[in-house]
């Protein structure tokens, strides 16, 4: 046992830890409230699992970086 990980949407979602996902296709990047995603996905999804499709040019899930890795890629800071 380690330090404890963030990695379903329920444990997100009672931490009040928003999704961060980034879209390779076009750098959009949004940070998303776990709570609604939780209600379609369940409580033990993992953010990777979700089927992400970027809402702004249409990148479907292999193109989409979720949670640290998100973070890590926003060009700006
Ligand atoms: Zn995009």
């Amino acid at each position: 046992m380690g330090t404890k990980r963030l990695d379903c949407l329920g444990q997100l979602s009672r931490h009040n830890v928003m999704v961060a996902v980034f879209c390779k296709g076009c750098q959009h990047f949004a940070e998303l409230d776990p709570a609604p995603l939780m209600m379609r996905f369940g409580w033990g999804a993992a953010p990777e699992d979700i089927p992400w499709r970027c809402s702004e040019c249409g990148a479907g899930r292999s193109r989409i970086l979720v949670g640290r890795h998100a973070r890590l890629a926003i060009p700006y800071k």
